[in-house]
């Protein structure tokens, strides 16, 4: 196609590109590509590897060769990513430049630039493990290493080495981009490819450690409390200039946003604040589930005289830069999936950054001025909690999918992708992947869900999970308003739950789904129901998608069926126990439950259940998920029956999930023992230390 003819508007942010840092290096970045089938990239955040790189091939001509694809660990960056890109280019998103995210693809057949999550790519690569149709891969963050993309670096480096079949190797130019130093390591597993750094400067940033929160705030999130008076406080008595804020997750955010807005209300410019050319403050909440309209105004500038606000996850750290940023306020903590001993399960965490990541949170504060870092944590929290690095992914979680996923593509010799130093090699037993794993393996759902759907599906009663797999895909549908409306908001729940013929947690969600697709105003059934209706329309949108991948493996190949005696609620519970047998648990004393996973830790049924208070009526559940935090929570509940797990459990302790994930940590090096030895020995001190408080 001609470029030109196709742009939409003029190109639009050009004047503010030659400014970047990578701009100087064009034309020489431009010829390493062309000379290298590896490269590794590296600069400082903000310096305009992942909005500009992609532009600087595209105008060389490299989309001759296919698409310039790039991955990105998070979501929201690849969506806000390629919005920027498109528009700076000129273009329309989804036609030239586009993205796609799990349920979210917004690409066309003219897409050469395309943005998207390290899972799709790994999706992708499941189709057509060749990647025939790319000229070039680009893996970005390399450093944050997310477990997919640490698949994809092992997966490029295969394909390569190997030759054979579908390598395309001698034209697929494969680019790996990092924010920081490990750019060493990533060379040598590349064969010592060249590393590409571009130069650029930064002003030294300040750093101040608050000493306001110790360890026992790690599970009463009080820390979101001395943040806000840390934002008041830089707001009122330092200069102009934005202030961007570090918290962990949606529901901290919110609440974070929310006491902020009050308090600056009451702020009297007259008095309070020391700099006079300041009055206002402009409060934006940023994180991964956010409305990308809503995320667009984060990068706008603020009105003359009045002070931006961002209050973020660690997606600013690296992924996203927003400028204009001044100070930083720093909570010391991340929420991130770790496979938790206790549980023997990966569960959702709040736990303490790295010290390098710290730096790099500060470092935010120093792009274009001087800054200031605030830390709200003391120097011996920095000592003792804060580990020198962050444990890999590939290290935390279980690998169950990825493993499931390799052996799809012909990796029998699971992550003998080598260096171990890169990808830390697990060793388990063999075994060839059945029919039923690869029809697992097509789905974008956690394995125990895709179960769940496949056997639905054999019984003939898919109506009945497509939605809850859905439901469970978006985020909470549940508005708990937590102030003076939150008895009615829970009376309206309780309605829809007793609809649902009372009972569980999957039927509500079923409920809710089915009422209201039926409603004659879907938006204003979820408005007099306190349901969130952006998320209740993607369930909808997830639920048809899903639905078209279902039907095209029932097509496949002769898909068995099987006959069901029993009531339609058996049924259900039934095939819900097919999926969840690792998640199982039997009451033991008072309201407490004993996990069935041979870990045997005691949880609770979190208040947000429709069963909770009505643990003396039950015996054996099944749970989506589990939250820790002082106590252990299961999420998500529905009541079973012991014949219907009975078979499964005992397979469970002889290759289950759990030793799949543990096998994993087998052969890690001491170095590694001692880290993760230390990370324990923090939880349990926190546990102590919360328990006694
Ligand atoms: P890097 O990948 O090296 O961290 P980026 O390419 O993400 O850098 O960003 C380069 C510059 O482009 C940033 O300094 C930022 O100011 C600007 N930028 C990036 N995304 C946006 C956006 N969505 N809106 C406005 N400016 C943006
Ligand atoms: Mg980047």
């Amino acid at each position: 196609f001609t470029v030109s003819s196709r742009r939409t508007s003029r190109p639009a942010a050009a004047e503010n590109m030659p400014r970047l840092p990578i701009y100087q290096q064009k034309e020489r970045l431009v010829e390493a590509v062309r000379c290298n089938a590896f490269l590794v990239v590296t600069g400082e955040t903000g310096s305009g590897k992942t909005t500009q790189l992609p532009q600087y091939l595209f105008q060389a001509g490299f989309w001759k060769g296919g698409k310039i694809g790039v991955t990105q660990p998070r979501r929201v960056a690849a969506i806000t990513v390629a919005q920027r890109v498109s528009h700076e280019m000129g273009f329309t998103l989804g036609r030239e430049v586009g993205y796609q995210v799990r349920f979210d693809d917004c690409t066309s057949k003219d897409t050469v630039i395309k943005y998207m999550t390290d899972g799709c790519m790994l999706r992708e690569i499941l189709a057509d493990p060749g990647l025939t149709q790319y000229g070039v891969v680009i893996l970005d963050e390399a450093h944050e290493r997310s477990l997919n993309t640490d698949v994809l670096l092992g997966l490029m480096k295969k394909n390569h080495c190997r030759g054979g079949s579908h390598s395309r190797s001698s034209s697929l130019k494969v680019i790996v981009m990092s924010a920081t130093l490990e750019t060493e390591k990533l060379s040598a597993f590349f064969g010592r490819c060249p590393v590409f750094t571009i130069p650029g400067r930064t002003f030294p940033v300040s750093e101040q450690f608050c000493n306001l929160i110790g360890p026992k705030d790690i599970d009463g999130s009080g820390y979101v409390k001395e943040v806000v008076n840390m934002v008041l406080d830089v707001h009122t008595s330092e200069t102009a200039g934005d202030i961007l804020v570090f918290l962990t997750g949606q529901s901290e955010i919110e609440r974070a946003c929310d006491m902020l807005f009050k308090k600056a209300e009451a702020i009297d410019y007259r008095y309070d604040v020391r700099d006079r050319t300041v009055d206002g403050l402009l409060i934006l909440p940023l994180y991964g589930s956010m409305p990308t309209d809503q995320q667009r105004q984060i990068f706008q500038p603020p009105p003359a005289g009045v002070r931006k606000c961002v209050v973020a996850t660690n997606i600013a750290a690296t992924s996203l830069t927003i400028s204009g940023i001044r100070y930083v306020v720093d909570s010391g903590f991340v929420k991130q999936l770790a496979h938790n001993s206790r549980v023997g399960m990966d569960v959702l965490e709040i736990v303490p950054i790295s010290k390098s990541e710290a730096e790099q949170r500060a470092g935010r504060a120093g792009r274009t001025s001087e800054g200031k870092c605030f830390r709200i944590y003391g120097r011996e929290f920095w000592e003792k909690y804060m580990p020198d690095y962050m444990v890999p992914e590939i290290q935390r979680t279980s690998l169950t999918s990825v493993i499931l996923t390799l052996k799809c593509l012909g990796v029998h010799d699971v992550i003998r992708l080598h260096h171990a130093h890169l990808l830390l090699p697990p060793c388990f037993r063999r075994g060839h992947v059945t029919e039923l794993g690869r029809q697992m393996v097509q789905f974008p759902l956690p394995l125990g869900l895709t179960r769940v759907l496949l056997r639905a599906a054999a019984l003939g009663c898919e109506e009945l999970m497509l939605p809850i797999a859905a439901m469970l895909s978006v985020e909470n549908v549940f508005i708990r308003p937590g102030n003076q409306k939150q008895k009615e908001a829970e009376t309206k729940h309780r309605e829809i739950a007793s609809d649902a013929g009372k009972n569980n947690d999957f039927t509500m969600m079923l409920s809710v789904f089915e009422k209201c697709k039926s409603s004659e105003s879907p938006s204003s059934w979820c408005r007099e129901n306190w349901i969130h209706w952006r998320a209740v329309k993607s369930a909808f949108s997830v639920e048809s998608q899903l639905s078209e991948i279902l039907l095209r493996i029932k097509q496949q190949r002769d898909f068995s069926t099987e006959e069901f005696e029993g009531s339609q609620s058996e049924l259900f519970r039934q095939c819900l126990c097919s999926g969840y047998f690792t998640n199982v648990a039997r009451r033991s004393i008072g309201k407490s439950f004993c996990t069935m996973d041979g870990h045997g830790s005691t949880v609770h049924i979190h208040p947000s259940s429709a069963l909770f208070g009505e643990e003396s009526q039950l015996d054996w559940i099944i749970f989506h998920d589990v939250l820790v935090t002082s106590r252990m929570y299961v999420r998500t509940v529905c009541p079973i029956r012991y014949e219907w797990v009975k078979d499964l459990l005992p397979k469970l302790h002889e290759v289950d999930a759990y030793e799949l994930s543990n096998v994993a940590r087998e052969e890690v090096t001491e170095e590694e023992v001692a880290k993760w030895e230390s990370k324990e020995a923090f939880k349990r001190q926190m546990g102590d230390q919360c328990d006694s408080s």
